[in-house]
């Protein structure tokens, strides 16, 4: 793993979605299969033991945290944009830097004690992890560790995170 540079199959694109903004593409990533597995490998190895419920959140949450549960052995929740899952609910409303967001949950989905992973792409200002955890523990959840593939520290997403308790965060970049 040591010769593996994951920061290599993600790019940079300048101006997306809106000037001034650099935004992360991991399409490359997922574009070679043996990269990938390698990143996927990487997010599993940082889980703690013991996982019950992987958490993905919408889109690219899904996209990475689906093949960490199976490796886990763990079921896959998927945290999606309000009015999109089917059955009930719980719901959190968030501050985007121009207006908000609400994600929600099945809410049986999750049990009482359920130990849990947040698995996403890229980690920016950390208010859609510190979201997913509101929801968590809502259903009685244990938030035991974040993975993302990528962590933008320049935007101090661990100073949210820390301030809500959540201090075992892995970025694999
Ligand atoms: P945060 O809530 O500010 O931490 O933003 C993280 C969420 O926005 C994640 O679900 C990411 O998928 C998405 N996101 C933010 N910035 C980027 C980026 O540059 N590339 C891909 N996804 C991003």
């Amino acid at each position: 793993m040591s010769d593996f540079d994951i920061a290599a199959y993600i790019g940079d694109v300048p101006d997306f979605p809106k000037p001034g903004v650099t935004f992360k593409d991991i399409t490359p990533l997922l574009s070679d299969p043996e990269a990938f597995g390698r990143a996927v490998d990487a997010l599993v190895a940082s889980a703690p033991e013991d996982i019950d419920v992987v958490c993905g959140m919408e889109a690219r949450g899904f996209i990475v945290g689906a093949p960490v549960a199976l490796a886990l052995g763990a079921r896959f929740v998927p945290v999606r944009k309000s009015g999109k899952l089917p059955r009930d609910t719980v719901e959190t409303t968030y501050d985007l830097e121009y207006g908000t967001q609400t994600l929600a949950v099945h809410t049986d989905a999750i049990s009482q004690g359920d130990r849990v992973l947040i698995v996403d792409d890229v980690l920016a200002t950390g208010g859609t992890v510190a979201a997913t955890a509101d929801l968590i523990h809502r259903l009685g959840g244990s938030l035991v560790a974040v993975s993302v593939l990528m962590e933008l520290a320049f935007l101090e997403p661990r100073d949210l995170l820390l301030r809500r308790d959540i201090d075992q965060v892995t970025a694999l970049v």
